[in-house]
């Protein structure tokens, strides 16, 4: 990462299990419409706020890596997997501030996310550390009370150069084609033993079917909960 490009540098923290195209469209229009210098994919290693992962980390990381390789503006950061114990972004956001004393850093999560952000470790912490975008998400509503909607009505904007012109604390909610794609469902829909294919990368697709890292979950699954359109 560059410390000279003032342009942002966007974050974007997941348990990518599996990535899919919801996480690389979301990021793309970031890129892009956010005029982002670079989006740091970076995989979860252990989630505080979830239970353990299906596929293993360094699954995940492969799947993260096949499907950004070769995309300008996209780069990947194991530094959560490389770290003991539980990840918690404050630290994450704490490091990346003393690696990049200057340069504005955004944190990307999904609304649902957003709205789960109050359970999160020392959460008043990380908009001095960073701004956050918010993605919106099928089904999910910005908040409008409450400490996160006091948080959104003082720091929010619309203004794409406050995200540039300041290196934190500005929340920006941002409308991206809304892709109705969640792990969860993918990982179900594997297990009922159908296709995920158009959800995700052809690489991404090889490294499951190779691993076979999803099948675990066959026996648990039940094919009728899946919605009826996959
Ligand atoms: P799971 O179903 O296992 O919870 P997920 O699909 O939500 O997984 P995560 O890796 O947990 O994927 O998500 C990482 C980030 O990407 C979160 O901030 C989440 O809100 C966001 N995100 C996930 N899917 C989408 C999507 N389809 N559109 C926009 N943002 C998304």
């Amino acid at each position: 990462m560059n410390q000279q490009v003032a342009s942002p540098l966007g974050i974007f923290g997941g348990t990518f299990d599996p990535i899919h195209y919801g996480h690389l469209r979301t990021a793309f229009e970031m890129l892009q419409s956010l005029r982002f210098g670079e989006v740091s994919f970076m995989p979860c290693g252990d989630p505080p706020h979830r239970g353990a992962t299906c596929a293993d980390a360094d699954l995940r990381l492969a799947m993260v890596r096949a499907a950004t390789d070769g995309q300008r503006g996209f780069s990947v950061d194991d530094r959560e997997l490389l770290r003991a114990g539980p990840s918690y972004t404050v630290d994450t956001l704490s490091a990346l501030r003393s690696e990049f004393p200057l340069r504005s850093i955004a944190l990307i999560i999904g609304m649902d996310a957003f709205l789960g952000l109050p359970k999160w470790h020392k959460w008043r912490e990380i908009l001095p550390l960073a701004h956050i975008v918010v993605a919106h998400r099928p089904g999910w509503r910005a908040p409008d009370m409450g400490a996160l909607g006091d948080m959104l009505a003082d720091c929010g904007t619309h203004r794409i150069n406050d995200l540039h012109k300041t290196r934190s604390g500005h929340i920006f909610v941002h409308d991206v084609t809304q892709l109705e794609i969640s792990s969860t469902e993918i990982r179900e829909l594997i297990a009922a033993g159908r296709d995920p294919r158009f959800l995700m990368p052809d690489a991404v697709r090889q490294i499951i079917e190779e691993s076979g890292c999803y099948q675990a979950a066959a026996a648990s699954a039940d094919p009728d909960e899946l919605h009826a359109n996959q």
